[in-house]
């Protein structure tokens, strides 16, 4: 086989794996405060703290532009961790792939960030013209808006097959539905996009019936332990991100 032909085809298998890398690593570790927090912190707190799903998603150029991007050990960390990956892919799966990798990874990553940038900071860029693009900047509008949905920035492939899509035609439709339901009296249960979120919930169900067991017992007090810590955590956390909004207003405003 061609070995520029492997590296363009590993390249291409790495955009799709950075879709769901993006995805998983915004909804598992930017919204969750896992160690280290610094993800958490520098994105729940700081990024959603100050660019919400309003007006403020949009920010003047030189304005406190520092918190769209990510930090700057981010790159070199993504590519190490899969640095082992690479090698064990070229050695034992397929000659020829690390290069064509690394080098979609490192693309991937530049992209996102200028596409993060632009998406916030609007300049009349030559990129702001697509539809492409202005759809990217909608869908990332929404995720500033509803945490839980549209996790990836650059390609949202995954946000799609994992049911976290939301766009404006799919929030236009449900309205639709719950004014037709209102207006024929009838009871509305919302159309969920996310079938797995429904099949977790009905076996959550299931559990709650099944409740005799010393094992879902045990279960159910680790849940209200584990719920009861939850709640603490998010008080602090909301306390932290309106101070850091507080003390950031107060900043901008000398
Ligand atoms: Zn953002
Ligand atoms: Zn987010």
């Amino acid at each position: 086989m061609n070995p520029i032909f492997n590296q363009i085809v590993s390249g291409l298998c790495w955009v799709v794996y950075g879709s769901f890398f993006e995805w998983y690593f915004h909804k598992f570790w930017m919204h969750y405060p896992r160690v280290p927090e610094e993800a958490f912190r520098g994105h729940t707190i700081v990024h959603h703290g100050l660019y919400k799903g309003d007006d403020s998603y949009f920010v003047p150029e030189g304005e406190h532009p520092e918190h769209i991007l990510l930090k700057r050990y981010a790159l070199p960390a993504i590519v190490l961790v899969h640095l082992p990956i690479l090698m064990l892919v070229e050695k034992y799966v397929a000659a020829h792939t690390a290069i064509g990798g690394t080098i979609a990874m490192t693309l991937y990553f530049v992209i996102y960030e200028y596409m993060h940038w632009n998406m916030h900071v609007p300049r009349g860029h030559f990129v702001e013209r697509f539809q492409w693009f202005q759809f990217l900047r909608d869908h990332h509008h929404l995720h500033h808006r509803y945490f839980q949905k549209n996790f990836c920035v650059l390609f949202p492939l995954a946000d799609l097959v994992c049911g976290t899509l939301e766009t404006k035609g799919s929030l236009q439709r449900r309205k639709l539905e719950r004014e037709q339901a209102i207006a024929k009296g009838e009871p509305h249960t919302p159309t969920r996009n996310n079938s797995r979120g429904s099949k977790i919930r009905k076996r959550t169900q299931v559990v709650a019936v099944e409740s005799a067991s010393p094992i879902s017992r045990s279960f159910e007090k680790f849940e209200s332990r584990r719920k009861k810590k939850q709640a603490q955590n998010q008080d602090k956390w909301k306390h932290e991100r309106e101070q850091f909004v507080l003390t950031n207003k107060r900043n901008i405003g000398k």
